[in-house]
């Protein structure tokens, strides 16, 4: 059997135990301490636009305090796209709180700014209240349309979470994914651009919001020599040791998102040759995507096979590739919550596949992808 080529797996750059063993030998084992701020430091660096991160311990959990800090209650509803990682929508069913879906738009295949106008009219003619938050998704590192999805926001009043899990490192119109909404989460888990081996952060705007996260992620003790409570705690927050990985991993961003990007422009070139296969690409110039995964969709009139005989095919030569995220909507769990929209979501989850993405894919690893997909498409 030949080696396995994984769809994303971890890159290490190769200063990541330096960092870790500086913690060990400081006795920095236990949370906060320097790598905790350095790593914060540098992904405010990296974001520029005066940004303000605290790093915490996935994703997921920058989302949940996310909607705290926006003030998300039980009973409220919440927009989020259908499009997406379930992680994305965990943290409203968390606060007790309602999820409303919201499909995709075919350019970026994320938010689409016409379906969540009509979401929040509809729900506030059947709830008789505003939806209490905004969460799009810069799926697959593919920036979103801010603009339009901002200027919906702001005629409703409306605060917006960007979950940017998936776009450390895109740009829309030249600003960084992550630093457009009231607040934002990264995600450095085992199969993102970088990792710490599991790790998130939310990006706060001001000192004050961040202030109130860290707060909130080490147990909302109060100020007193006893521990005392006047809020809800959360134990949220990033340790020293993974922190050190994250610092490692910073030193690589760059290079990471260059061999994302120059794996998508192989398949690019890959497919240019095959009818019935579109690469999923920037729209325009306003939109610069650091290619986390690279994906195709099959027209099966056209390309003579489905999205699952290519997946099957690909499986028999060990390389692993998945079908697009399946619609929020559609998924067991979520089959009561409002969905606005068409069926473009829908229809990409059918003809959707996630290509071998990681930036530590080898030449070899290319020459057998490419191989086996003329093989595929030739029968
Ligand atoms: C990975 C991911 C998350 C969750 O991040 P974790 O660090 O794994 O908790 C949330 N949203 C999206 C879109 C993701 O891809």
């Amino acid at each position: 059997m030949k080696a396995k080529i994984w769809l994303s797996s971890p890159h290490l750059g190769g200063n990541e135990q330096k960092y870790v063993n500086e913690a060990f030998e400081s006795n920095w084992v236990a949370p906060l301490g320097p790598n905790v701020n350095g790593f914060e430091e540098d992904l405010e660096k990296f974001l520029g636009e005066e940004v303000q991160v605290a790093a915490l311990s996935a994703g997921t959990a920058a989302l949940h305090l996310g909607l705290v800090n926006l003030g998300v209650v039980a009973g409220d509803e919440v927009i989020c796209q259908t499009m997406t990682f379930s992680a994305s929508a965990n943290p409203i069913a968390y606060l007790g709180a309602k999820p409303v879906f919201v499909d995709s738009e075919a350019d970026t295949w994320n938010m689409c700014p016409v379906a969540l106008e009509e979401a929040i009219k509809s729900r506030a003619m059947a709830t008789g209240q505003k939806p209490k938050a905004i969460i799009p998704v810069h799926l697959y590192g593919m920036p979103a349309k801010m603009d339009e999805i901002l200027a919906v926001a702001k005629k409703y009043e409306i605060p917006v979470l960007e979950d940017a899990a998936e776009g450390l490192g895109s740009t829309y119109k030249g600003k960084m994914c992550g630093t457009f909404g009231t607040m934002a989460a990264l995600s450095f888990n085992g199969n993102k651009i970088i990792t710490t081996s599991g790790g998130g952060a939310l990006v706060c705007q001001t000192k004050d919001q961040k202030d109130q996260t860290v707060f909130l992620s080490t147990q909302a003790r109060d100020n007193a020599p006893h521990y005392q409570h006047s809020h809800i705690g959360y134990n949220y927050r990033m340790s020293n040791i993974v922190a050190g990985i994250g610092r490692g991993q910073m030193e690589v961003l760059a290079d990471r998102i260059a061999s994302r990007r120059a794996n998508h422009a192989f398949y690019v070139e890959l497919f240019k040759e095959i009818a019935g296969v579109t690469v999923f690409t920037e729209p325009t110039s306003d939109f610069y995507s650091n290619h986390w995964l690279s994906c195709i969709t099959l027209d099966e009139a056209v390309c003579g096979h489905s999205r699952e005989q290519l997946r099957l095919a690909l499986l028999e030569e060990n390389i692993e590739t998945r079908p697009l995220w399946k619609p929020m909507h559609m998924q067991p769990i979520f089959q009561d919550a409002p969905y606005y929209g068409g069926r473009v979501a829908e229809k990409l989850f059918e003809t959707g596949l996630c290509l071998p993405s990681g930036s530590n894919l080898s030449d070899e690893d290319r020459e057998r992808i490419a191989i086996a997909v003329r093989a595929f498409f030739k029968k």
